[in-house]
């Protein structure tokens, strides 16, 4: 009734129904443009995400790479100077990888890196970040965790990797990992002195015969 009064009405208005029908149509066609052109905004959204995604992580194992984990320890590190709350760090070198290359070949090696990964993931919080540094290194950001308790966070790690056996084809693989543990404000008040601080101690690690955590 209100649409033949409608229609009664844009008659004597223009004098045409062609003209009420065709805006009728028109009415539906901008209405199926705009539902295309919000899922194509949608699709372009996921694209975008996506892009971002795989832009920041490392596509082997996983991890953050290491501009984003620059970039997420940054911003840790000025969040913790408004709040004071704790904020360590743990640097990761898997130990003599390069025999593990040359005995098992890379493609073990690589399947070793991945499963060194899938055990990092076990053990982490949500809030954590590990990311993968370099070739077969890694380092970890621990919110609101004190040195103490990153330690004990890098010595799960390492039990957790010692007893890892990664099968590849007909050879089985077994690696260990040194760990250098450091806390922001007690070893370093940047991003680069923290980080040092972590590194030397891991480089001690190694000295001291690998497969172990430092933190002092
Ligand atoms: P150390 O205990 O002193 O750390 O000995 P290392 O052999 O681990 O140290 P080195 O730095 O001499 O060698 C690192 C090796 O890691 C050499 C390199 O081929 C290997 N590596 C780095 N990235 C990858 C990777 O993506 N895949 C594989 N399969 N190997 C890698
Ligand atoms: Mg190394
Ligand atoms: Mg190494």
């Amino acid at each position: 009734m209100a649409l033949s009064y409608g229609v009664i009405q844009a008659f004597l208005t223009t004098g045409s129904f062609s003209r009420v029908y065709s805006q009728t149509e028109l009415i539906d066609q901008v209405r199926a443009e705009k539902a295309r052109t919000e899922d194509v905004l949608l699709k372009l959204q996921r694209a975008h995400q996506a892009l971002e995604v795989s832009a920041a992580t490392d596509s082997l194992t996983g991890c953050t790479n290491r501009r984003e984990f620059e970039a997420r320890a940054m911003a840790e590190i000025a969040r913790v100077q408004r709040s004071a709350a704790a904020l360590s760090f743990v640097i990761i070198d898997l130990d003599h990888f390069k025999q593990i290359n040359d005995r098992h070949g890379h493609r073990a090696g690589d399947e070793a890196l991945k499963a060194f990964a899938g055990l990092i993931k076990k053990i982490l919080r949500p809030s954590d970040l590990a990311g993968r540094i370099g070739g077969e290194e890694f380092a970890l950001i621990l919110p609101d965790t004190s040195l103490a308790a990153a330690a004990r966070v890098a010595e799960r790690l390492r039990l957790l990797t010692e007893s890892e056996v990664v099968s590849v084809a007909d050879t089985h693989v077994r690696f260990t990992a040194s760990f250098g543990v450091a806390q922001y404000g007690i070893d370093g008040d940047s991003f680069e002195s923290v980080l040092e601080a972590a590194d030397s101690r891991m480089y001690r690690a190694k000295q001291a015969g690998r497969n172990q955590v430092i933190a002092e």
